[in-house]
């Protein structure tokens, strides 16, 4: 499994009274905040997806890294043929 998108804290208010959050600290749970189809969007985690999700958020970035080197390979490639003016492989 791959995500995008980063970990976060969502904290809110679930407006009962006489609920501690209404005076003292807002609810806590762990979230992952993402972006989908132009708009940013959290969904809220339970503890025992963080792990999951924190993994698939570290391949995720990985298989980015690993794809930006190969451009950047293809990008030097291109240039170094142009200068030694050698016909594409
Ligand atoms: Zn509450």
């Amino acid at each position: 499994m791959l995500l995008q998108g980063s970990l976060t804290t969502f904290r809110r208010r679930c407006g009962k009274p006489g609920c501690r959050c209404a005076e003292g600290d807002p609810h806590e749970s762990p979230a992952l905040r993402f972006t989908e189809d132009g708009r940013t969007k959290t969904l809220t985690l339970t503890a025992a997806e963080v792990a999951e999700v924190t993994a698939a958020l570290a391949r995720y970035e990985q298989a980015r890294a690993e794809l930006d080197a190969q451009a950047g390979a293809g990008l030097a490639r291109l240039r170094e043929s142009r200068a030694t003016r050698r016909s594409p492989r």
